[in-house]
């Protein structure tokens, strides 16, 4: 097998700064490498920026570390720009170079931690944005096959923070390895400010008709003052997904707490925000041990320094207990667990 490390440590390669070490691990620059790895393995993890992860213990398994880059115009017509970008790409940095070659459409999504290849497994999204209303398709390895497939949006089954990949558990067991993703840049732009932080910062700064870079700052600016940056406070974003709840039970929670966020989904239902709920809960800069709930953003779990998975472990349940006894509403984490395999 191409390089395969063995008995690798982890640390450096988690935003939460969890201990952790991989019994192998293969660092991917290039798609052919996943043909002979395919055959090894029983155990797989496809890690990408490891941002969205919490290592719960060492993985007796390989672990595949998708560092592809490259970046392109793939094509253009008379309605829309299609870039493609190497699995490895950092997200944010892949933004940026959109932007500044005069390609607008991803600045809602400034400054999401994380690669280009993970990205559509969650299907990130932020200020009235998600990446599925820029996708156009994506390559992946199937690890299980030795296929390489092509994903286009329909089959990709994207939803709130959710996709095909998680839907069917593949995330979990590491069978695609995305290598690549175009995205759809339609030409006809729209700035995108409904929601309240971004058209207040705007305001702030006197815009009245922003620009595509104008809005990318201002989700930075915003971004920057909320969530911490993990090279200086390790954590894995946002811990805990949005409850969407029913109607009925959203009804009785607003007539207890009125001032309580609650967001009308095309489903009928109501999304609320886990970080309200976190911090009405009195979880807001609390710590428990070395790990805590962040002061400027209830919603993101911090490693204050040398935090184990045990120590996230009881933070997680002491939040979802105290947040299911004030409103009836159970918060599930984010992030992926991952375990011995
Ligand atoms: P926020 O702006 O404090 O909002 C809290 C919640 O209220 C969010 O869940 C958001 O829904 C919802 N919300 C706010 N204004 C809304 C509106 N006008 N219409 C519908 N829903 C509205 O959220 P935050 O925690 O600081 O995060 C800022 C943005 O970054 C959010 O959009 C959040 O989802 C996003 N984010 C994404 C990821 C990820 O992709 N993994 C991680 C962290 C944060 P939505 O979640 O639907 O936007």
């Amino acid at each position: 097998m191409h390089n395969c490390l063995t008995d690798i440590d982890l640390f450096p390669f988690n935003t939460l700064a969890l201990p952790g070490r991989a019994a192998r691990y293969l660092r991917v620059t290039e798609a052919k490498q996943l043909a002979d790895s395919a055959l090894g393995d029983r155990y797989r993890f496809i890690l990408g920026g490891g941002s969205n992860l919490v290592l719960t213990d060492d993985f007796d398994g390989l672990v595949l570390h998708m560092a592809i880059s490259g970046r392109e115009l793939a094509g253009e017509d008379a309605e829309a720009w299609y870039v493609r970008a190497g699995a490895g790409e950092n997200w944010h940095d892949f933004v940026q170079w959109t932007l500044a070659q005069g390609w607008p459409g991803l600045e809602n999504l400034s400054l999401i931690p994380g690669t280009v290849g993970a990205a559509p497994i969650q299907n990130i999204g932020a200020y009235g944005l998600e990446l599925a209303e820029r996708f156009h398709s994506l390559v992946a390895f199937d690890m299980n096959s030795g296929q390489t497939v092509r994903f286009d949006a329909k089959a990709c089954r994207f939803g709130y923070r959710d996709s095909v990949f998680k839907q069917e558990g593949w995330h979990l067991e590491g069978r695609f390895a995305i290598t690549e993703v175009t995205f759809r840049l339609p030409k006809a732009w729209q700035a995108l400010t409904r929601y309240r932080d971004v058209a207040d910062e705007l305001a702030s700064r006197n815009i009245v008709d922003p620009d595509a870079q104008q809005v990318a700052a201002a989700v930075v600016a915003i971004r920057q003052r909320k969530l911490p940056d993990p090279a200086l406070i390790p954590n894995a974003g946002s811990f805990f997904h949005n409850p969407v709840v029913d109607v009925v039970i959203a009804d009785r929670l607003l007539a207890a707490h009125p001032g309580m966020p609650c967001y009308p989904q095309t489903d009928g239902r109501r999304k609320l925000a886990a970080g309200w709920l976190i911090e009405q809960a009195g979880w807001k800069g609390r710590d428990l041990g070395p790990v805590g709930m962040y002061e400027k953003q209830a919603l993101v779990l911090v490693n204050r320094g040398g935090g184990t998975a045990a120590d996230v472990a009881k933070l997680m349940q002491a939040v979802q207990r105290d947040v299911r006894e004030k409103f009836g509403v159970e918060l599930t984490p984010e992030p992926i667990i991952l375990g011995a395999h």
